[in-house]
């Protein structure tokens, strides 16, 4: 089979592919996580990525826990979905629905806005619903929702989270570096996000950049001891330490990692990159008759979803690419008999991209057939 040597390529959202800095540096050294040069590390990495997005630069704060993207997004429900107030969960794919389990699970009074997945955020029934119920104080949303790839708008929830004043958390975990996120703008109280997706670090370590005045609040157990992110916050802009033992070496990586995002452009040039591919993947499956799951215009930059042909299903397509190299990803739930996903993070490299395009060429159309 035709691969370029063994690389292979990643095309499921996250983990990426690996530049060869970033997979350089978790070579860095044997640090011990108690040490003065490992809480320094941590300090300037936590400046770096509440810096990602110049509209959290100043007011917000992020900490750095051990754990996958679902880890931060619990502990930030954890740290700041109240207990006595309601957090309207606003769901159209599987990380929104998974919020409502995490609220759940915590004991938090919450109520699930529940939409079909193929469906964008009813903003009517938003406001309805913050019309009517006082009781809402927060509402929990997800950015990029990548069971279909559907950017949320966020411009539209966040204004309707201001202007009745409830706060905004925010799961960016597939956003976070390679979207617009806003801040007091959308009354965003936290976003959580991770390592290992738009920033192109190792998995291992996930991140919450929460308001700096949230986090000081007292009072306020998170109902978890590994999860309470305000001991995390106290700890990491204290005396620079975490509560717990860090993935040294996977923040060796994100280090790296976020030189290249800022030596890049920041998050706008990646958006733009990803842009480029995913115009390019859907152009090449347009000719072999294989449509998008949702029109173009929905979808983020981050990954895109497209119906499987009915002369090919998942596995027969995923094998084949994967014998040349490329791992696509699988729909989830219902929609894992229709759809396949190809997300755009990560190392891909223009000949990369062009083997892909032309092994899809082949599996789809003259030779796949
Ligand atoms: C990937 C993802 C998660 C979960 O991240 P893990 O690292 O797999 O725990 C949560 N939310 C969204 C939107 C994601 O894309």
């Amino acid at each position: 089979m035709a691969t370029a040597g063994d690389r292979q390529v990643l095309l499921n959202p996250g983990p990426v592919t690996l530049s060869d800095t970033v997979r350089a540096a978790l070579g860095r050294g044997d640090w011990c996580h108690r040490e003065p040069e490992f809480a320094a590390l941590a300090r300037s990495i936590n400046a770096r990525l509440a810096g990602v997005h110049p509209a959290l630069q100043d007011d917000y704060d992020a900490v750095l826990l051990t754990g996958s993207g679902t880890a931060a997004v619990e502990g930030m429900l954890a740290s700041f979905a109240p207990r006595r107030r309601t957090t309207l969960v606003l769901a159209n794919g599987v990380y929104g629905e998974r919020m409502a389990r995490m609220l759940a699970a915590h004991g938090r009074p919450h109520r699930v806005l529940a939409h079909d997945w193929l469906a964008p955020p009813d903003i009517a029934r938003l406001e309805a619903e913050l019309a009517c119920d006082a009781d809402i104080s927060h509402v929990a949303v997800v950015h990029h929702e990548t069971t279909t790839g559907r950017l949320n708008d966020l411009e539209v929830i966040g204004q309707a989270c201001k202007a009745w004043g409830v706060q905004l958390l925010l799961d960016g975990v597939s956003s976070f570096g390679a979207e617009y996120i806003a801040g007091r703008d959308w009354n965003l109280a936290a976003v959580a996000a991770t390592a290992n997706k738009c920033l192109h670090g190792v998995p291992g370590l996930s991140f919450v950049v929460g308001r700096r005045d949230l986090w000081r609040k007292p009072g306020a157990a998170a109902g978890s001891l590994y999860l309470d992110l305000r001991a995390y916050h106290a700890a990491q802009h204290g005396d620079g330490f975490s509560p717990f033992t860090q993935a040294v070496q996977v923040a060796f990586a994100l280090d790296a990692a976020l030189d290249e995002h800022a030596a890049e452009g920041g998050w706008s040039a990646r958006r733009e990159r990803y842009r480029a591919r995913a115009e390019r993947i859907s152009a090449t499956l347009q000719e072999q008759g294989v449509g998008t799951l949702l029109a173009p215009a929905e979808f983020g930059s981050v990954l895109w979803s497209y119906r499987l042909p009915g002369r090919l299903g998942y596995a027969a397509l995923h094998d084949a690419l994967k014998a040349r190299g490329f791992v696509i990803y699988a729909g989830q739930g219902r929609l894992a008999a229709d759809i396949f996903r190809i997300a755009h993070m990560g190392d891909i490299r223009p000949v990369d991209l062009e083997r892909l395009c032309q092994s899809l060429h082949e599996l789809l159309g003259g030779r796949g057939r």
